[in-house]
């Protein structure tokens, strides 16, 4: 058995131990060995023992810490190559390039567009998390460049991309406590560029001309003890930095080569040469597969809808439903005159559901109730999505008071509910929607003539 002889063995169960959190040696060993627990828990280890078993025991691939406080990110950590095999944990992270040639309106533009485009979607907040700071042979104006985008206030980690030590320990020092990357370790200067970020473990970026070459220079650092690690496998075209990020974390994760497991960084706006349209449709290939950290020329919402929306799908655990907050959304200014429509809170019903009343024009109160994040038949067919719980929320959501208008519109699917709501809602005329949601704007169109009609 490979851990025996080892320290931990020979140390005496206790138990309910406070450094550990588990009754005995053997019950912690079993969830190390089975990399659910780090073998760094335990005080009691001796340092060759922690040494050892701490490299065979470590995840495949590692994760990293990057940025401070609110800024702060994990990147890496994966398991898995796909993410209904189990999830995906860490989300790939945006970045927006800025270089010491770029004139002051572009770094302006840039900055304000970063603050812009930062809005929440299903209780997620999509904005780009990281400044690529490129330097490209101007040191003053390098310097100049952190500094403006340091004080600009902008909500982002940094990293710094240079392969100039001198340059970079001048750099480091405006954004030092902030934890940024250091990107550029090359075949050159890799000792000093360890060196450099050892002592506060900084990630480093690391990049090589093909993938041998970066493999190589992967072991020359472990050789230095260094393992805060990002991989490029950039390349100029498309196809063989997609290639090459796939095969990186095949080999992290099939093969369980720790020289590989470590997130990556794709430049995507080098690959795309200016084309914006292309740039957005790399990104989505590299956050589908593998790209820890994208780098994006500039943001604006057109680039920012598709990829954050992605990347909200791709990360989230397929177990779990994405679901909107129960509570009633005015669409199209609804007054005391508006009907009711209720559907469920599977955000994907809630969105092409809120997208066809806003499509109609119909001024309407969308009441959501907490059905479980199920789609209408299977909400209602767990009984989530019942009578009782229905005319409940309408109850209690407080809508009576901000429409005298008493229609609800329920989905067709559900129109076995009529007479239950009814029963439940006194005073409330319940009407029976459409099966399909692309029939809703003319369904809400001609129900909104009705309405005025039998008023007059
Ligand atoms: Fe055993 Fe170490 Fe856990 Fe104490 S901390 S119970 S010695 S594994």
């Amino acid at each position: 058995m490979a851990l025996k002889g080892l320290d931990i063995f020979k140390l005496s169960p206790k138990k309910n131990c406070k450094d550990c959190g588990f009754p005995t040696c053997m019950a912690f060993s079993m969830k190390v060995a089975a990399g659910a627990a780090e073998i760094s828990k335990c005080p009691h280890m001796s340092d060759e023992a922690l040494a050892k078993l701490s490299d065979a025991t470590a995840p495949p691939m590692k994760t990293l810490t990057i940025g401070k406080g609110e800024n702060e990110y994990k990147l890496g950590g994966e398991t898995v190559l796909f993410r209904h095999e189990k999830s995906l944990v860490n989300r790939n992270r945006f970045a927006v390039l800025f270089t010491d040639s770029m004139d002051d309106e572009t770094v302006n533009n840039k900055i304000e567009n970063i603050k812009k485009v930062d809005y929440i979607r299903i209780g997620e907040e999509m904005k780009v998390e990281i400044a690529a700071l490129k330097y490209s042979g101007n040191k003053e104006n390098y310097i100049k460049l952190i500094n403006t985008v340091k004080n600009s206030e902008i909500k982002v980690a940094y990293m710094l991309i240079c392969e100039d030590i001198d340059v970079l320990k001048e750099a480091l020092e405006i954004v030092k406590g902030e934890n940024p990357i250091v990107y550029g370790a090359n075949k050159e200067n890799y000792k000093e560029m360890v060196e450099l970020v050892k002592a506060d473990k900084l990630a480093l970026g690391v990049k090589a001309d093909n993938l041998e070459e970066l493999y190589s220079l992967v072991e020359d650092i472990h050789k230095l003890g260094y393992k805060e690690l990002i991989l490029d496998p950039t390349s100029n075209n498309v196809k063989e930095a997609f290639t090459n990020a796939v095969q990186i974390r095949r080999i992290a994760l099939k093969e369980g080569d720790r020289a590989f497991g470590y997130p990556s960084v794709v430049f995507a706006n080098e690959i795309a040469k200016d084309d914006k349209y292309m740039e957005v449709a790399i990104s989505s290939l590299f956050t589908v597969k593998y790209g820890s950290i994208i780098v994006l020329d500039d943001i604006d919402y057109s680039r920012a809808l598709p990829l954050f929306a992605l990347r909200q799908n791709i990360y989230t655990d397929p177990q779990r439903p994405m679901r909107v907050e129960p509570k009633i959304y005015p669409i199209n200014n609804p007054d005391e005159n508006s009907p009711v429509l209720v559907t469920v809170d599977f955000a994907l019903t809630y969105f092409i559901i809120a997208g066809e009343i806003e499509r109609s024009k119909v001024p309407m109160w969308l009441a959501i109730p907490d059905a479980g994040g199920y789609s209408v038949l299977t909400a209602w067919a767990a009984g989530k999505f019942g009578g009782s719980s229905i005319s409940n929320f309408i109850k209690e959501s407080g809508v009576s008071e901000q429409t005298k208008c008493r229609k609800l519109i329920i989905p067709g699917k559900v129109a076995v509910l009529k007479g239950d709501i009814e029963d439940n809602l006194p005073g409330w005329d319940v009407v029976i929607g459409t099966n399909e949601a692309m029939e809703l704007p003319k369904f809400l169109r001609d129900f909104n003539e009705e309405l005025r009609t039998a008023k007059a």
